[in-house]
């Protein structure tokens, strides 16, 4: 009986030993996990990363010496009475220090200040109201009064950790016109299996899709669309901007700042033997070929000749 107790003991011993090497809560389908401070390795800020007042004296920097002033003490019982104090039933996520701010993919609609002064970006789906710059903090988006992220909320920025999975959400409809966003994640974050919902957020490289003629985009004109104050805009070659309000894509970074860098995503232009391209064509399918072609050389000619009036001496002769 004696030594049945003993068993148990070591097994319950050995279960919460492997628990807490474990990197990961595992919750459901989902990993959680709760991670404390990211440095912003280019203005060196230090984002406080706790998250209520119960975690106070496991969320200081290894040499805050306010840490070592409570613990100096010794005193395992104050500090098993302080743990105790909390609720019971509240999980402990572990906790991650990286020594590099973790990056991640996402999605958003660029959009320019209605005054044309300011660029910035406009979530998809939640966050869709509320503009953000380059280099931001979130705030909960339903104006609840805790710092984003909240385990119990669903505000803060988000994004997914693979690329191909941020391009994905590109093909529905609704996304066509959004640019695709490479960010570090800065501050407090929550750690999904997908990706990442957190505090601060610095837009490294906004990669723009392809015109909605097909051609790659050379601006970012107006979409139609918009929210107080801001115009959303969409990719445009220079043949379709059609005297809509537009920026060009080293002018949005301009106005955008923080050393945002904003890139055409190439498009991919069938070769001869490709797939992609039908073997045999009849003569309609070349004439309509023709035709294309023919309607681009039309275009290209125009802005030819119309550099060519701006120019100083008359310009190359186009005919
Ligand atoms: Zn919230
Ligand atoms: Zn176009």
């Amino acid at each position: 009986m004696k030594l049945h107790l003993i068993l148990l003991r070591y097994i319950g011993k050995l279960c919460c030993e492997d628990a807490a090497k474990r990197p990961y809560v595992q919750i459901g389908p989902a990993w959680v996990t709760m991670v404390r401070t990211v440095h912003d390795q280019w203005s060196w800020r230090r984002h406080e990363a706790r998250q209520g007042t119960r975690h106070r004296s496991r969320g200081r920097a290894a040499g805050d010496p306010r840490g070592r002033a409570r613990t100096s003490g010794g005193d395992q019982r104050a500090e098993g009475a302080r743990r105790g104090s909390g609720s019971p039933m509240r999980l402990r996520l572990p906790e991650e220090r990286p020594t590099e701010p973790p990056t991640g993919y996402k999605i958003a609609h660029p959009v320019l200040s209605q005054d044309g002064t300011r660029a910035g970006f406009t979530g998809v789906s939640l966050g869709g109201a509320l503009p953000y710059g380059v280099l931001a903090d979130a705030s909960c988006v339903y104006g609840l009064r805790h710092r984003a992220p909240n385990r119990r909320c669903d505000c803060g920025f988000h994004c997914v950790h693979d690329r191909a999975a941020a391009e994905a959400l590109l093909c529905t409809a609704e996304h066509r016109t959004a640019v695709l966003l490479d960010v570090t994640v800065l501050g407090r974050y929550l750690r999904f299996e997908l990706g990442f919902r957190y505090a601060r957020q610095r837009v490294h490289t906004a990669t723009v899709g392809a015109c909605a003629c097909g051609t790659v985009a050379a601006a970012l004109a107006d979409a139609g669309w918009g929210r107080p104050g801001w115009r959303a805009l969409a990719p445009s070659c220079a043949g379709c901007l059609r005297g809509r309000t537009a920026v060009s894509l080293a002018g949005f970074a301009r106005l955008a700042g923080e050393g945002l860098r904003v890139v055409a995503r190439p498009v991919a232009v069938p070769a001869p033997g490709d797939p992609v391209l039908p073997g045999e064509l009849g003569v309609p399918e070349l004439a309509a070929e023709a035709a294309l072609l023919q309607a681009r050389l039309d275009w290209f000619q125009s802005q030819l000749a119309r550099l060519g009036q701006g120019g100083p001496d008359g310009g190359p002769q186009v005919g």
